[in-house]
């Protein structure tokens, strides 16, 4: 193609599953986007929580172009550096002690859910199967995922669920007694729902759901897809709990922009994987790995975390500000750099009608469903950069009340 794509051959040439905006971005550095016509954009979308250190970090670039060098993929029929350096560092810097990489967020937790009815499958028995997680979570879109996943929007029309999985309320521990017995193998669940709202658990929530794990001998699977690598302002949200999963799951921030995913779990559990029993062809690819490593590293350090808390502060505070001039916020909440800011009543359904008038002013920002304005920026985003996004968001949102 020797003509410059336009947002119109999206429509002629894409399938027809996502509306993107119109402006097509294609350059990025740090927390800064420039679309086809030059204009500047300052990103507090973080690729929907993918960019952790904004876009094309050196450590990164670097990190990707020396791979690029030396080797891309092997398979599984061998295995590579850079995939057991990743594996041996998430597994000295967390509870885990083994990993099995693969290459999203949905893959990670399809491996998850399915090593916990392995594993009661191999330790309990047939009957030991049903999984029990929450309205309002997200898990990927795999038809296994949006199954355990709690919107029913996204499982609807595709033909029948696979059994044994029920919801309870997130955050109600009453709940899930109910639906919880000798048959469960699992309790998946996000400490801070993403997707549902930008809702953070309740410690006593996650201690409980823990309790009663071990009562019934189920699996713990944490969701930090969302949360996980320096997110909420540790490595992990369990580290910011002190409530330890049996499995726990790990993309989006983990690639920094290049598709990667990792499920961590413990000697106990993992044996239920063995050869043969699950697989991906990309799982452990050389580059992924290479900058999966970089990303973590460099991520997982007092600067970085330490920033990220410093920054919601001021994420907040510009929020908070924002909110005394125009009123259109009930609440503004989250942990580190994944914060929601849940509009008022007046405004109830109308999250979505800031995003388009931010893009004209300046400013890429996300939703968490119809009432909350989500921000998943770079954990390294600059100060002049929050202080300059805010303005142009207050800018975009006395235009939606002005229009009101
Ligand atoms: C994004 C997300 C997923 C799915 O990840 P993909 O990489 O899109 O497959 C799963 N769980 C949570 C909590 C997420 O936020």
């Amino acid at each position: 193609m020797t003509q410059t794509p336009t947002r119109s051959d999206f429509d002629q040439y894409m399938v027809p599953n996502y509306a993107p905006q119109k402006a097509i971005p294609v350059r990025g550095e740090g927390s800064r986007l420039w679309d086809q016509e030059g204009k500047e954009y300052i990103d507090f979308a973080g690729g929907i929580a993918v960019n952790s250190l904004g876009h094309c970090h050196p450590v990164l670039v670097d990190a990707l172009k020396d791979q690029a060098d030396k080797l891309w993929h092997l398979s599984n029929v061998y295995t590579n550096e850079p995939a057991l350096k990743l594996a041996r560092s998430l597994v000295e810097r967390t509870f885990a002690d083994k990993v099995y990489l693969c290459s999203s967020g949905g893959e990670a937790n399809e491996a998850a859910l399915k090593l916990a009815r392995r594993w009661a499958h191999d330790n309990h028995g047939e009957h030991k199967h049903r999984i029990v997680s929450f309205y309002q979570s997200f898990h990927g879109r795999t038809f296994f995922t949006v199954s355990v996943g709690g919107q029913p929007k996204y499982s609807q029309g595709f033909g029948p669920v696979p059994g044994g999985i029920a919801h309870g309320e997130f955050n109600d521990l009453d709940s899930v007694r109910d639906l919880i017995d000798a048959d469960t193998c699992a309790v998946m669940v996000e400490p801070m729902q993403g997707e549902g709202g930008i809702l953070p658990a309740e410690p006593e929530f996650l201690q409980g759901l823990r309790d009663l794990c071990d009562q019934h001998d189920a699996l713990l699977i944490f969701d930090e897809v969302q949360t996980g690598v320096g997110r909420t302002g540790s490595l992990y949200a369990y580290m910011e709990y002190g409530v330890t999963p049996d499995i726990l799951t790990s993309a989006k921030s983990l690639g920094g922009g290049f598709p990667v995913g990792a499920m961590l779990t413990t000697d106990r559990v993992a044996p239920a994987l063995g050869i043969g029993t699950h697989g991906s062809t990309y799982g452990g690819n050389a580059l992924a790995s290479a900058v999966a490593l970089a990303a973590v590293e460099h991520i997982d350090t007092p600067e970085v975390l330490t920033g990220v808390k410093q920054r919601h502060d001021l994420f907040r505070e510009h929020l908070e500000a924002i909110n005394r001039q125009h009123g259109v916020f009930k609440e503004i909440r989250g942990m580190g750099l994944l914060i929601g800011a849940e509009m008022s009543e007046a405004y109830q359904g109308r999250a979505k009608d800031i995003l388009p008038l931010a893009i004209e002013e300046g400013v890429m920002a996300l939703v968490a469903g119809p009432n909350v304005l989500r921000m998943a920026p770079s954990l390294v985003i600059p100060e002049a950069d929050i202080a300059e996004g805010m303005a142009r968001l207050e800018r975009a949102i006395a235009r939606l009340v002005a229009a009101q």
